[in-house]
């Protein structure tokens, strides 16, 4: 995974280096140091965890499973960041999307550092006793370093609702009569969770995308004609507001953005292509996206591959290989799959003006750089896919509160958070060069460093 963190985080660095209004304290000659020892934490894991699960299969055989958890960065917060079951992950990536997480938080103004958990197994290939064992273990081997107060696990690629109720469990057994319902988030609604945590990061990526395109647009016209040659889509959009989709990913974070965009009542959206790990999905017309939805939750999770498929269910759609989403002809491309999906050798060949990373890091350093040369916008993951740990920081005030958030409270806060971060981001990128990533990532860096300077942490 191209690991594209640490170099943003300096550029950050560089950018408020020259800013004589951030740190004015700072004296000339300490300066200097005092960034030096910026980039040194905020590139630095505070420790990285692993381990190997050991579980007897149901077949006799016992396996030992790699396992991590990587704790990042604690300075706003005790760690948090979802556990991720695939079979691709591995010590470099869960350090990636740890430091990822301490950004996503800062840029959001959640009380939370940033960390990651990862096992390497696909979990289509355990049984659910097997899984049910894998997250027992999970939480037995790191548990004295989880809690809610010290790092708190969220789901992640390949986790949900069942993993985090079956960990919590492990953790209340573990640490009895000690406080437990802020161990984990993304949890059963009965069993502590939030209402809507499961839609939070979906509704959180289409939100950014029409808040964006929309009320911001509509407020400050005059960023958009500033800027109507480079970002052009923005303008023709916003005068006929319909916009063509392809949704690569369709989970969690996909099929709700998906269907946000298919109910929303702003812009007329025509979402023409999705995709999963089998195929992509085509209809120029526009795909019917809940009986999309529908079909997933009856045939485990995949779309139809097969025309016999799309018949029975009456749906319309040419079927294409998996990569073809990534290419089709559209307004928005909405990432919700894997990280590395668009790179230096395949960014030539996406028409699509505005990318949104619905995933963490689907679009690499390389392939961002020539988007923004060529003014196309990616609304990037720290950005846009927040809403997930923003519902979580939620669930988690819940469980210390004994308070219960409604759903409709549950998104208005989601709502507020993100157009706060949004208000305070979007101004300085159209009237400004900078990328929205590199908007973000100074904005995240600059609340890191105050907080870090103030807590006497720099040389
Ligand atoms: N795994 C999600 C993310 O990458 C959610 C993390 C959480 O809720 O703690 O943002």
């Amino acid at each position: 995974m191209a690991y594209q963190t640490e170099r943003i985080v300096e550029q950050s660095l560089n950018a408020l280096y020259e800013d004589s209004g951030f740190l004015p304290d700072l004296q000339q000659d300490g300066r200097k140091r005092t960034f030096t020892s910026i980039a040194a934490i905020l590139n630095t894991s505070n420790r990285i965890n692993k381990s190997f699960l050991r579980i007897p299969l149901e077949n006799g055989e016992i396996v030992r499973i790699p396992a991590f958890r990587v704790q990042h960065n604690d300075t706003l917060g005790p760690y948090k960041g979802g556990i991720r079951f695939h079979e691709s992950v591995d010590e470099g990536e869960v350090v990636n999307l740890a430091a990822l997480m301490t950004l996503k938080n800062a840029l959001h103004e959640i009380p939370f550092g940033g960390g990651k958990g990862g096992v390497v197994i696909n979990p289509r290939h355990f049984s659910e006793k097997e899984l049910y064992m894998i997250c027992k273990k999970y939480v037995q081997y790191f548990a004295d370093i989880l809690g809610p107060d010290k790092d708190i696990p969220a789901p992640d690629m390949g986790t949900g609702e069942r993993e985090m109720d079956w960990m919590m469990a492990e953790y209340k057994s573990i640490n009895p009569g000690k406080p437990y319902r802020g161990s984990f988030t993304g949890k059963s609604v009965g069993n502590g969770g939030s209402l809507g945590r499961r839609e939070a990061t979906g509704k959180g990526v289409y939100f950014t995308l029409r808040y964006m395109l929309t009320d911001f647009l509509t407020e400050h016209n005059k960023w958009l004609e500033s800027n109507a040659n480079r970002y052009t889509l923005t303008a023709t959009q916003h005068s006929n507001r319909s916009l063509k989709l392809a949704v690569q990913g369709f989970g969690n974070v996909g099929s709700v953005a998906a269907l946000e965009a298919y109910h929303c009542q702003h812009l007329q959206n025509k979402i023409v292509a999705v995709s999963d790990r089998n195929v992509t999905l085509y209809n120029p017309d526009g795909l019917n996206i809940p009986a999309l939805i529908d079909y997933v939750a009856r045939h485990q999770q995949d779309l139809p591959t097969t025309e016999a498929q799309l018949q029975q269910f009456e749906l319309k759609a040419d079927i294409l290989d998996r990569e073809a989403v990534l290419y089709a002809d559209v307004d928005v491309l909405v990432l919700a799959a894997l990280q590395d999906q668009i790179h230096q050798n395949n960014v030539d060949k996406v028409k699509a003006k505005i990318i949104v990373e619905g995933a963490n890091a689907p679009v690499t350093g390389e392939a961002d750089q020539i988007f923004h040369d060529n003014g196309v916008i990616v609304i990037p993951d720290i950005l846009a896919n927040a809403g997930g740990v923003i519902v979580s920081y939620l669930e988690w005030l819940q469980g210390r509160e004994t308070q219960f958030y409604s759903l409709e409270e549950v998104y208005k806060q989601l709502q507020d958070k993100m157009r706060a971060t949004l208000e305070a981001l979007l101004p300085p990128f159209f009237g400004g060069t900078r990328s929205l990533r590199e908007n973000c990532y100074i904005h995240a860096v600059m609340k890191l460093s105050k907080m870090l300077y103030r807590h006497g942490k720099l040389y």
